[in-house]
């Protein structure tokens, strides 16, 4: 994590290469592991975990070689697809270079002043008050993603074909069960969460309805989704202030869950501000069994940083009550749940402003920002699972993705999502292309989690709000569980 501090030190940056070779490496060697569980029977297997009580805490682990004993290769087979970590990685990281780093930006004048085009200008240009602007920079900034529309589409589908390589080789019958079953998640629990947030995008237009209203626009634009709604409201707490917001807002988790996090406050788990050559943005890092998870912030005092806090918040002490009550091989909790704590907490300080805060422009503002909330996450992320759903299959089926191809499709899809064709909301053509920024899609599966993450937290936040004292015990229970299942 040291590297991520200081992004320019190249000794931190060396260990970091050097520690995900080792990994590679390990991969390597120990693959021969999990064939030679499978060829134990499995009946021999629940033989031995009832006979051996040290067993227990695997008995998942184990258990899974047979879910998975139809995916899994011979000896010879699982090297040779160890060995092609080397070379699977190269779509993303050409993609992150690229649009990181080496593609030409255009510039565009913001408030006065030629300013460079990069993803942090744009997106802090797209949510001015001032419509002209955001129109110009939307129409120049996917004009320019345009212009390499043909390389970003090469690079996505050279990812989308790793992907499809894989689930061939395991005998999946598709990437997405390829991706999700691992995991133990059905792929009728994916499409059921897409054809869900389809049948209900009459809810999402009232929203974009009442976004149209209150820009007091005539015709909503794709350009004005990130328009400030509410003017001159502008909430700021230092750091001593967040704090102290989140501690209140957590009561209802009760004494425990409280001290720990104050505890947290006080005994340098965050790094708190952006310092040179830091990492930007925040995340938590629960990888520390024995120790304690860690955070890293960019904090400057912006209200969404203090919701940000509390999501970070909500990741450590997932992992600090699964760490603490887990043996280490049930600790780590899947990727699945991993985003519940976070924005169950995120909906705890939601729950407390708006009873704090007094003037209506603050209440209206913060009740907007958790309806952006709803487009962000669950909207947007079921979107985005939608296009990576229809690209994989297209790509199944023989279809060449082309940067044009995947064009057509992100903006099908993000025509019928804004209701484009109901008069909702216009989706300016250029917009099709913003699949090409979206490092998401390189993750294999991974957004729609988000949406289900946040279904579930917005369920069990509600119980606890409500004073249910039992959905207060099993939430604590959930997040201590980590890993473990009691049946199989
Ligand atoms: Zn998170």
């Amino acid at each position: 994590m040291k590297s991520d501090v200081d992004l320019r030190d190249a000794e931190n940056m060396a260990r970091v290469k050097e520690i995900r070779q080792v990994f590679i490496e390990y991969g390597q060697k120990a693959s021969f592991v999990t064939p030679e569980l499978a060829a134990i029977p499995e009946t021999t297997m629940k033989q031995f975990i009832a006979e051996e009580p040290k067993l227990e805490i695997y008995k998942m682990g184990l258990m899974d070689v047979y879910r998975m004993k139809m995916h899994t290769l011979s000896e010879l087979e699982e090297a040779v697809m160890a060995k092609t970590g080397m070379i699977t990685g190269t779509a993303n990281s050409t993609f992150s270079v690229f649009s990181n780093a080496e593609m030409p930006r255009v510039k565009a004048s913001i408030d006065g002043e030629e300013k460079e085009l990069t993803p942090a200008n744009f997106s802090m240009a797209r949510s001015s008050a001032n419509r002209e602007l955001r129109q110009e920079v939307t129409k120049s900034y996917w004009d320019n993603y345009l212009n390499y529309e043909g390389t970003f589409g090469e690079m996505l589908n050279g990812q989308v074909k790793v992907n499809v390589f894989r689930a061939k080789a395991r005998n999946y019958d598709s990437a997405l069960e390829a991706a999700i079953k691992p995991n133990n998640i059905p792929v009728e629990a994916y499409k059921s969460l897409v054809k869900n947030i389809n049948d209900n995008l009459g809810t999402f237009h009232r929203y974009l309805e009442l976004k149209k209203r209150m820009l007091g626009v005539e015709q909503l634009m794709y350009s004005d989704i990130y328009a400030p709604t509410v003017k001159g409201v502008e909430l700021k707490y230092n750091y001593e202030e967040a704090q102290e917001l989140i501690l209140k807002s957590l009561k209802p988790l009760g004494k425990d869950y409280i001290e720990v996090v104050d505890h947290a406050f006080n005994n340098r788990w965050i790094d708190v501000y952006p310092t040179a050559g830091k990492r930007s943005g925040a995340y938590s890092n629960g990888g520390a069994y024995d120790v304690h998870p860690y955070i890293l912030m960019n904090y400057t005092g912006q209200y969404n940083e203090v919701s940000t806090l509390t999501h970070e918040l909500g990741h450590t002490m997932h992992s600090y009550y699964s760490n603490k009550t887990q043996p280490f091989a049930t600790a780590d909790y899947a990727t699945f749940v991993a985003e519940v704590a976070s924005t169950f907490n995120e909906v705890l300080l939601n729950d407390m402003m708006q009873k704090k805060l007094k003037d209506d422009d603050m209440r209206l503002s913060l009740l907007m920002s958790m309806l952006d909330g709803f487009k962000g996450t669950l909207f947007r992320q079921t979107q985005f699972a939608e296009f990576e759903l229809a690209i994989h299959e297209a790509a199944e089926k023989g279809t060449p993705l082309t940067g044009k191809v995947l064009t057509q499709m992100y903006g099908d899809i993000t025509r019928k999502y804004y209701g484009h064709d109901k008069g909702v909301c216009t989706v300016e053509d250029n917009v099709a292309v913003e699949w090409a920024a979206i490092p998401h899609f390189y993750m294999n599966f991974y957004v729609y989690q988000y949406s289900t993450s946040f279904v579930a937290s917005q369920a069990l936040a509600a119980k606890v709000l409500d004073g249910d004292k039992e959905a207060k015990k099993r939430y604590i229970e959930f997040i201590s569980s980590g890993g473990f299942r009691l049946s199989n």
